[in-house]
């Protein structure tokens, strides 16, 4: 073998490393981030009698808890720093109004702009992570969830749990679903 073809074998080998392992990388930054979104929404809620930001404005709201927009974005977001949505339904009502903010979704990924605060129907139109989405929940935990394929090939807006609640007014608390992580 040449000895200059050897560096460069090494040199291909982690190049194909680092595009097999590009899925795993980007799953962590999302949710690093998501993590550091969550710590900005409870400095938020401990400042404000516990009551969530309004919907249209929640950006703003957060911006001085948020050590950077880099906290809003995913690194799969076909938006630069988009990529993230707050549940429109928390917009302006205190956290004790909700019968468990362990269900609730707080904030969720989005393929819409940026500022966006909406519902399930926002969703990716594909999971960004391996058939995954991130999520921060109501009271402050982060959790990846499944979503399920349609037989026609797209994909179900709900994440594949039957206890998450996106609507505090209109879904009913359920009992937790069998295998409930
Ligand atoms: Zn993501």
């Amino acid at each position: 073998m040449k000895r200059w073809l050897l560096p460069l074998l090494g040199l291909l080998l982690l190049v194909a490393i680092a595009y097999v392992l590009r899925p795993v990388f980007t799953y962590d930054v999302c949710l690093t981030r998501m993590v550091r979104l969550s710590a900005g929404l409870r400095a938020y809620l401990h400042e404000h009698d516990n009551t969530f930001p309004p919907a249209d404005q929640w950006q703003d709201a957060l911006g001085r808890y948020l050590a950077s927009d880099k906290s809003l974005s995913c690194p799969e977001s076909k938006h630069g720093t988009g990529g993230c949505a707050f549940n429109a339904s928390l917009g302006g009502i205190g956290i004790e109004a909700l019968q468990d903010p362990r269900d609730t979704v707080a904030f969720f990924e989005t393929d819409a702009a940026l500022t966006t605060a909406s519902g399930p129907e926002l969703l990716p139109g594909e999971p960004r992570h391996d058939g995954r989405d991130n999520y921060v929940f109501a009271d402050g935990h982060v959790q990846r969830l499944p979503r399920k394929k349609n037989p026609d090939g797209s994909w179900s807006k709900q994440p594949d749990a039957d206890w998450v609640i996106w609507d505090p007014a209109l879904d009913s608390p359920q009992a937790p679903a069998e295998g409930r992580p």
